[in-house]
């Protein structure tokens, strides 16, 4: 039988980890309290994937009508992006969002403190309130759900210049900029090139490593900088800034090639997108003695920390990824936990998106996975140019890519670029978690025409009975 559960719970953080976690915790009968020290809704809703989709998407449309609206007979004179616009309706959907978990709150009666929370000892945490009075409070578990912030890199000239902007400050000009190099060609400086590349700021991207977007298939992280580039964003790879100078236009990054020339870019705004870092420095983790890899709660795949009763989740846990779903999936397992029902996080059905254009998502391993780990697998490929729902929607750029194990035929990865991949992805994530063979995704109808078909024909192809290709 299942144990009884400690009955009163403290979140810290109301981000998508923390809110969802409250949420699981009080449907199981906990009496849940939420600490937030800013807004609900976290980064996700604030300033991270919710408002950069909403830019994406108008930059969509914009680049839609300009680069296929002649050929699919939608021809806009006069076409304007009204930058302030574009702005105020990403913080009204933000707000319609914040506000729904405020009412789920109240649905479910959880509490909420609103105030900075810190460890005085195990199961005692401190709260500071706004207006500067401090209370203690304890639960049966805590749950940490502090998430991140955004990196600052040591380059010399970057703080001072105003002109150097984090993704926050990105989503939030009064402006549109002509111009804006941005360092690090991760998710977020990938996205928010292509969003303003669209509404037609002149983007460099510059980046340290000999590659983008790391966490993607090299195929298919290919095929979407190629995209970029054709609409005119420049890509400077293994060129490490070394410097931010002051200039007239705004800012002069100084950079380093590989063959040790120095290059300098100018632009109006510098957007720094180097990665993020766990908000853990306000927690005194110490206080509580919860193991930490710089600043980053160690857990295990039950989301306990090494002090019995204290959980975390989300992006302040070390070594998993930075992903809303991620946090919310993290919470449920840590909620149930706490109440009596042994859950664990499974890594294996965890997707990772780029909204750019076209979208690109992942599940699984990559070939390079594969071949690191020794795995005889098989590969089934498929063109979104060979199906007719993407020609439409996007004119059919982009590639589907099923990984397969040889011998068992089970589903070990999806890949995909194209149009509506980070909706199409879901499909490889369930493959994953009910360990489904490529017969089983053959011999499941795919509705036509959508670009869903896709999937099946990749998984045609690994079996080599391609029907269209
Ligand atoms: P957060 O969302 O960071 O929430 C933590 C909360 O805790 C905050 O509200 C904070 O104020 C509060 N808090 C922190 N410390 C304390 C304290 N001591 N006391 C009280 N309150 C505290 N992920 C995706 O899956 N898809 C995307 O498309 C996507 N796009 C992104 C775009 C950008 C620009 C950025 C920056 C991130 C994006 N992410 C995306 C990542 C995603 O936002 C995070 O992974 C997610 O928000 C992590 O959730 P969390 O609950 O762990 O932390």
């Amino acid at each position: 039988a299942a144990k009884q559960g400690p009955r009163t719970v403290l979140v810290i953080g109301g981000g998508p980890g923390g809110y969802v976690a409250a949420i699981r915790a009080a449907q199981l009968g906990a009496k849940v309290t939420v600490i937030e020290k800013d807004r609900l809704g976290g980064t996700c809703l604030n300033v991270g994937c919710i408002p950069t989709k909403c830019l994406l998407h108008s930059a969509e449309l914009v680049s839609r009508i300009r680069e296929q609206g002649a050929e699919i007979g939608v021809r806009v004179s006069g076409l304007e992006v009204d930058f302030p616009q574009v702005i105020a309706h990403k913080d009204e959907i933000s707000k319609r969002l914040t506000g729904g978990i405020a009412a789920l709150f109240r649905m479910n009666r959880i509490g909420r403190v609103e105030g900075e929370a810190s460890f005085l000892s195990p199961n005692s945490l401190s709260v500071r309130r706004k207006d500067g009075s401090a209370e203690t409070m304890t639960a049966d578990a805590v749950i940490i759900a502090a998430g991140s912030v955004n990196a600052q890199p040591p380059i010399p000239g970057l703080r001072e210049n105003p002109n150097c902007i984090d993704s926050t400050g990105a989503l939030s000009l009064e402006k549109l900029p002509e111009s804006m190099v941005v360092i690090g060609g991760g998710v977020i400086g990938i996205e928010l090139a292509c969003a303003y590349s669209a509404f037609g700021t002149r983007v460099t991207v510059i980046e340290a490593l000999d590659h983008m977007l790391p966490m993607l298939d090299a195929e298919i992280s290919a095929v979407g900088i190629e995209h970029l580039k054709k609409r005119g964003v420049e890509f400077h790879l293994e060129c490490p800034v070394q410097s931010v100078e002051p200039s007239p236009v705004g800012a002069k990054v100084v950079c380093r090639d590989k063959g040790g020339e120095l290059l300098a870019f100018e632009a109006e705004k510098v957007l720094v997108a180097i990665g993020r870092r766990a908000n853990t420095a306000p927690l005194n983790l110490d206080a509580a003695g919860i193991q930490n890899d710089r600043g980053r709660i160690l857990v295990n795949d039950r989301m306990e920390t090494n002090v019995p009763g204290v959980y975390a989740i989300g992006d302040c846990v070390f070594g998993k990824a930075m992903l809303a779903h991620t946090a919310s999936a993290m919470g449920e397992v840590a909620a149930e936990n706490i109440m009596g029902q042994p859950a664990v996080y499974d890594q294996k059905t965890n997707p990772a998106c780029v909204y750019m254009e076209p979208e690109a998502a992942s599940v699984g391993l990559t070939e390079e996975q594969c071949r690191e780990k020794g795995i005889d697998y098989i590969v089934g490929k498929f063109p979104m140019n060979a199906n007719g729902k993407a020609l439409i929607l996007n004119g059919g750029e982009g590639m589907v890519k099923m990984i397969a194990d040889r011998k068992y035929r089970e589903v070990l990865g999806l890949h995909i670029i194209g149009p509506r991949a980070t909706d199409l992805i879901s499909e490889g994530a369930l493959a994953l978690r009910l360990e489904a063979t490529l017969d089983e995704l053959i011999t499941t109808i795919h509705s036509h025409p959508t670009v869903t078909e896709t999937v099946r024909e990749a998984a045609l192809h690994a079996e080599g009975r391609a029907i269209h290709t």
